[in-house]
């Protein structure tokens, strides 16, 4: 495991020492990875005499609010003058799960004009230049992992609790599929048993995070892959389409299709998925993908998006049948990487 550069951690621990109001915001949409970062940030920083304030730019799905300090984290769609005045105050600002503030979609231009010294923990590519102190590196499973290195590298490891351990697995976990993807780095390994060393109970956070379907959740996924999924055998890809009206029979809440991009994946052969959901005021795209067929660079090249390897996102801002006409016309023009053997 290549270590953070001493210099950089030295630099953080100087800037949390001094730090008076630390703030710590993820990106829209959250999921596990950016959730349980920022808490086991937070449990660390209050251990460390301070009193951090958290920003989620939007809601999230309830299963991810079972994680201890979730009451604290404040949603900026629903209290914006008190997030805006606490991004004013704050002077120190950790960026978590994300590399660039179009990421958390309407606090963009505030997080730009933010005074405090901003530091950004994050596993993605390309990190935009607009922190002070960027700890980046895309070989981490997560940043979850990446906040247990740090903290470790702090020399801080007596620091860590069940509370910090809870939040770190889950971001790790749900970040990984459960030790599915982006999980071949032994150091995952490791971390993972000293979580499991401080007391965590990993069924546990298992049932809480993926066996939580409403009725209607599971309805709804049985929909999709029998009624809106479409198989091109032939380009080794399937995806999942949902209008506005499909979602609203089902009684839709955030979070509900959640992972339902991966399910194709299941199907033998099938190596690149995606799934378009209609909203009203675009149509949000995720894809994944299995092997070395690079999902963040469809998302960029053509729906306005980026991410991983492995698992990307993107809009579109045409109607729905012309975004899923687009999808379907550039496969062909990937016949033979989507075939290579892998
Ligand atoms: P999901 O499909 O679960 O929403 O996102 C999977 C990954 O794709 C995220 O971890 C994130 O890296 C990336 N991603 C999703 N949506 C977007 C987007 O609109 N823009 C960019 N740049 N990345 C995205
Ligand atoms: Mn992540």
């Amino acid at each position: 495991m290549k270590d953070i550069a001493q210099k950089i951690i030295s630099e953080l621990k100087i800037q949390i020492e001094k730090s008076e109001k630390p703030l710590i915001i993820t990106h829209y949409n959250p999921d596990g990875d950016a959730i349980g970062s920022m808490l086991a940030l937070f449990h660390y920083l209050v251990k460390k005499g301070k009193q951090p304030f958290m920003v989620s730019p939007n809601d999230y799905p309830e299963f991810l609010h079972w994680m201890p300090g979730n009451d604290k984290v404040t949603v900026y769609k629903r209290n914006t003058g008190t997030v805006l005045n606490a991004l004013n105050a704050a002077d120190l600002i950790f960026i978590v799960d994300f590399n660039d503030p179009e990421r958390t979609e309407g606090l963009e231009k505030y997080l730009k004009e933010a005074k405090g010294k901003k530091v950004m923990i994050d596993h993605h590519p390309d990190p935009s230049d607009f922190a002070d102190l960027v700890i980046s590196d895309t070989k981490y499973s997560s940043t979850a992992e990446m906040i247990f290195h740090i903290i470790e590298s702090m020399d801080d490891e007596s620091l860590m609790d069940q509370d910090i351990a809870e939040c770190i697995y889950c971001g790790i976990m749900t970040d990984t599929g459960s030790f599915n993807y982006n999980s071949s780095n032994p150091y995952t390994y490791s971390v993972v048993s000293k979580l499991i060393g401080l007391g965590i109970n990993k069924d546990r956070i298992y049932w809480n995070v993926y066996d939580n379907f409403s009725i209607d959740r599971m309805r709804l996924l049985g929909y999709c892959l029998y009624n809106k999924m479409e198989v091109f055998p032939e380009y080794r890809t399937a995806f999942i389409s949902l209008t506005k009206k499909d979602i609203k029979e089902f009684n839709f809440s955030p979070g509900d299709t959640e992972g339902f991009v991966n399910y194709p994946l299941s199907i033998k052969g099938i190596r690149f998925t995606a799934i378009f959901i209609e909203n009203d005021k675009n149509i949000k795209i995720s894809f994944r993908s299995k092997g070395n067929f690079a999902v963040n660079k469809i998302a960029e090249d053509h729906f306005n998006g980026g991410g991983h390897l492995n698992a990307a996102g993107g809009y579109s801002f045409s109607s729905f049948e012309e975004t899923l006409k687009k999808f379907r016309d550039l496969l062909p023009q990937y016949k033979t990487e989507l075939n290579y053997d892998f």
